[in-house]
């Protein structure tokens, strides 16, 4: 089982009917790239790493290639990974030429004794690891140029605010997965939130916050990431399945519905326990989804009001 998001921040008019197209095409490739994973026996870890690489890699969401603007004008990308079976975690925040900064959270995780590593430092060992690193400008894409043109344009016209605004145009992109030993991971990345300043680091390659796995649970979130931080939301979700006897949809829902907003946050997550129910809680306008099971017929939406069917049986879930 591999269910997926490409961010809680969709709106109906941020997107046109064409643009959902694209979006839904690849959501459905990520989904059986990491299904081919699972299909060849690989580790969760393996099809995790293989969706969220596929969903950077597409313009539609806000990681890798088509990540949202920072305040100046850059990209700065987080992303992080762990894997549920050993406990392992590596991540990566502040980014700003590494493709796929999936595949660096992975290598620090693997091939460093570290779990984050930041900025120049990351990118020094990207390139002592041979990763692929790229011109800032593959990551350009004009909308999201113009979302933060729009947010400086709102910012100054609220020059009374003693604070800046971060605008809420949110979106990222992570996976869950259990495979056919049981095994489970989470991996999450972003280009975080439109006209953050520079330096800001979200929830996404923060473990427990964005981002967490263990044997029983893991979650991958998305939406705004200072409450999610605070919430400590992913590891929050399974503690409540460890500790309190909560089944998985009922934590992923209490924390996500009921503990961030009421904190004033917004957003959405995944998450999968070992038996290999699933959850998929948001509560914005749209949180493109997805999910795919041994049959490997792949399931997406992006609005709230579209149902996903449920694994196993017919019945319906958000
Ligand atoms: N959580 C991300 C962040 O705050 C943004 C998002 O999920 O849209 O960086």
């Amino acid at each position: 089982m591999l269910v997926i998001h490409g961010g809680a921040g969709v709106t109906r008019d941020s997107i046109d009917a064409g643009e959902a197209e694209v979006a839904r095409q690849a959501l459905m490739q990520a989904l059986r790239a990491g299904h081919a994973q699972l299909l060849a026996g690989k580790p969760a870890l393996e099809a995790v790493t293989a969706a969220v690489a596929v969903l950077e890699d597409a313009p539609s969401f806000n990681a890798g290639r088509g990540a949202v603007f920072t305040h100046d004008g850059r990209n700065e990308l987080d992303a992080a990974i762990m894997d549920g079976a050993s406990g392992r975690a590596g991540a990566v925040a502040g980014v700003r030429t590494i493709r796929n900064p999936i595949l660096l959270a992975r290598a620090v995780m693997e091939q460093s004794p570290h779990v984050m590593m930041v900025g120049e430092g990351a990118e020094a060992f990207a390139a002592a690891q041979g990763i692929e690193r790229v011109d800032p400008s593959w990551f350009r894409t004009e909308k999201r140029w113009q979302q933060l043109q729009k947010a400086l344009r709102e910012e100054a016209a609220k020059q009374a605010h003693a604070d800046f605004d971060t605008a809420r145009a949110i979106g990222t992109v992570g996976a869950v997965a259990r495979d056919a030993q049981g095994r489970l991971a989470a991996a999450t990345s972003t280009g975080g939130m439109t006209n953050k300043r520079y330096g800001r680091v979200g929830d996404a390659p923060i473990v427990g916050a964005g981002t967490y796995a263990d044997a029983q649970c893991a979650v991958s979130g998305t939406g705004w990431g200072e409450y999610y931080i605070r919430a400590v939301a992913a590891h929050e979700i399974c503690a409540r399945v460890r500790y309190a006897g909560q089944d998985l949809r009922g934590a992923a829902m209490s924390v996500i519905n009921d503990d961030i907003p009421r904190a004033g946050g917004d957003g959405g997550a995944i998450a999968i326990d070992a038996d290999g129910g699933i959850a998929l809680p948001f509560n914005t306008e749209g949180m493109y989804r997805g999910w795919i099971g041994a049959d490997g017929v792949p399931h997406v939406a992006i609005f709230a009001d579209e149902a996903l069917e449920e694994p196993g049986d017919r019945s319906r879930i958000k």
